[in-house]
C-alpha cells in the first residue's frame, strides 16, 4: 500500500568512483559492504563466505591479501565466484606489503576491483613513500580505484608526533583527543593529495577514517567531509559484538548519514564463536532502511506485545514471517522484483491492530486476551476476510506468499484461504 519512497536528504557533494560494477559517491545510493574473515589463501572458505555475504546482499566485498599464498589465491576466488553467478566486486585489503604483493601478482591486482591501502602501515620513514607510490602506481597501471583507509589504532605516528609536539608548543593548545583527530583527518588527505600527485584521478580515491569511539568518529567525519569532496567510507572499527556493536554502530553512522555524509558503510561486528558472518551486512541494511534511504527487504511490523497479549501466538507469527522473508531474499530478488518495497503487519490486539494493518500492504491483527479468536487481514487498506481456528497463522503465511506472486510476480490473483471465512 504505502509504496516505498526513499528519503531525499540533502547529501554530501562527493566525487563517484567506480568500484567494479558498483558506483561509489555522487548520486549512487549509499552501498552496503562487508568483508570476510576466512584465510585467503584457502579459497575454498573465501569462495563460500564472500557467496554467502553477497547473497546477504553485500554489494562490495573486501578480503584480506596478506602473503604470497593469499594473493595467489585471488585471481582463483574471482574465477569461482564468477562460474557460480556471484559477481561482487572484490577489494583487497592490503597492510605492509602491498606494494609488493601486487607487484609480484599480476593477476591479483587485475582481478581486484579496489586496492585498500592504511598509510598508517605502509611503511616507515624513506620507504613509506617509495611503498606508497609503488601502489598508487600498480592501481593507476589496472585503472583501479584505492580507498586511503586510515585507522587510529595503526595512525601514522611520525604525523601524530609532529602535531603533538606542534601543539605541546602552541600558546594555545588544544586538548591531545583532538590533536589525534586531526592527525587522524590529515593523514587521510595528506595520503590523498600525494596520490593525486602521482597523477590518481579524484574519481579513483575514496577515503576512510576509522576510530572506536562513537563520538570521535561523528567529530572525524564531520571534519573530513567538510575538508574535502572524496567519496567517504564509513565504518566504526572495533564495535564489538552483540547489541553493543550494533548500537555503537547505528548510533555513530546514523547521526552521519542523517547528516547526508558517507557514501559506503560496514558495519564491524565481532561475530559470536560460529556465528554467520552476514549479520554484518543485515545490520548494514537495516540501518540504512529503517532510516528510509534504501529499501532491501520487505518490512514487517509488529507490535511489541503487552498485557493483552498473553498467547504467543503474534510473535511465533511475526517472527516466522521476518525469517521467511530472510532465507527467500537472495530468490525472491531475483524472482520478485520490487518486493523490497513489501510491508506486512502482524499485530497482537484490537488496540491498534487494525489501524496499522490497514496501512501495510497486507496486514493481520490477531486476538488478544478476551477477544473473539478471530483476525481480521487486511489487504491495500481493505478487509479482506478473517481468519480463525488453528491454523490462523498458517493461512496468513500463505496469503502473504499469495499477495506477493500476485503484486510482484506472475500477476495470479490471490486466493483467499477457503476455510474460516467470515
Ligand atoms: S496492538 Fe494490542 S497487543 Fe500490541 S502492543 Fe498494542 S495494545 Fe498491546
Amino acid at each position: 500500500m504505502s509504496e516505498y519512497v526513499p528519503m531525499r536528504l540533502p547529501r554530501r557533494r562527493s566525487v563517484a568512483v567506480q568500484v567494479g560494477s558498483v558506483m561509489v559517491g555522487g548520486d549512487a545510493p549509499v552501498v552496503v559492504q562487508s568483508m570476510t574473515n576466512t584465510d585467503t589463501a584457502d579459497a575454498d572458505a573465501t569462495v563460500a563466505q564472500v557467496a554467502a555475504l553477497a547473497r546477504a546482499g553485500s554489494e562490495l566485498v573486501r578480503i584480506t591479501v596478506d602473503r604470497d599464498e593469499s594473493a595467489a589465491a585471488v585471481p582463483r576466488i574471482r574465477e569461482r565466484l564468477d562460474r557460480i553467478g556471484v559477481n561482487v566486486p572484490l577489494i583487497g585489503d592490503f597492510h605492509y606489503i602491498g606494494h609488493k604483493l601486487l607487484a609480484d601478482h599480476p593477476a591479483c591486482a587485475e582481478a581486484l576491483a579496489k586496492y585498500r591501502i592504511n598509510p598508517g602501515n605502509v611503511g616507515f620513514k624513506a620507504k613509506r613513500d617509495t611503498q606508497f607510490s609503488q601502489i598508487i602506481d600498480i592501481a593507476q597501471k589496472y585503472d583501479k580505484p584505492v580507498r586511503i583507509g586510515v585507522n587510529w589504532g595503526s595512525l601514522d605516528q611520525e604525523l601524530l608526533t609532529k602535531l603533538m609536539d606542534e601543539n605541546a608548543a602552541s600558546p594555545n593548545p588544544i586538548a591531545a583527543s583532538a590533536v589525534m583527530r586531526e592527525a587522524i583527518i590529515q593523514s587521510g588527505l595528506l595520503s590523498a593529495e600525494r596520490a593525486e600527485s602521482l597523477g590518481m584521478a579524484r574519481n579513483k580515491i575514496i577515503l576512510s577514517a576509522k576510530v572506536s569511539n562513537v563520538q570521535d568518529l561523528i567529530a572525524v567525519y564531520a571534519d573530513l567531509a567538510a575538508r574535502c569532496d572524496y567519496a567517504l567510507h564509513l565504518g566504526l572499527t572495533e564495535a564489538g559484538m552483540g547489541t553493543k556493536g550494533i548500537v555503537a554502530s547505528a548510533a555513530s553512522m546514523g547521526i552521519l548519514l542523517q547528516q547526508g555524509i558517507g557514501d559506503t558503510i560496514r558495519v564491524s561486528l565481532t561475530p559470536e564463536p560460529g556465528g554467520d558472518r552476514s549479520k554484518e551486512v543485515q545490520v548494514a541494511q537495516e540501518l540504512l532502511q529503517v532510516m528510509g534511504f534504501r529499501a532491501f527487504v520487505p518490512v514487517v511490523a509488529a507490535c511489541p506485545g503487552c498485557g493483552r497479549t498473553t498467547s504467543t501466538v503474534f510473535q511465533e507469527l511475526a517472527s516466522d514471517i521476518q525469517e521467511h522473508i530472510r532465507v527467500s531474499m537472495p530468490v525472491w530478488r531475483e524472482q520478485y522484483p520490487g518486493v523490497e518495497n513489501l510491508n506486512v503487519a502482524v499485530m497482537g490486539c484490537i488496540v491498534n491492530g487494525p489501524g496499522e494493518s490497514k496501512f501495510a500492504d497486507i496486514g493481520i491483527s490477531l486476538p488478544g486476551t478476551g477477544e473473539s479468536p478471530s483476525a481480521p487481514v487486511f489487504i491495500d487498506g481493505e478487509k479482506v476476510m478473517t481468519l480463525r481456528g488453528p491454523s490462523i497463522a498458517e493461512d496468513f503465511k500463505a496469503m502473504v506468499l499469495g499477495y506477493i506472486e500476485q503484486k510482484y510476480g506472475s500477476g495470479k490473483p490471490l486466493e483467499l484461504p477457503s476455510a474460516a471465512q467470515e
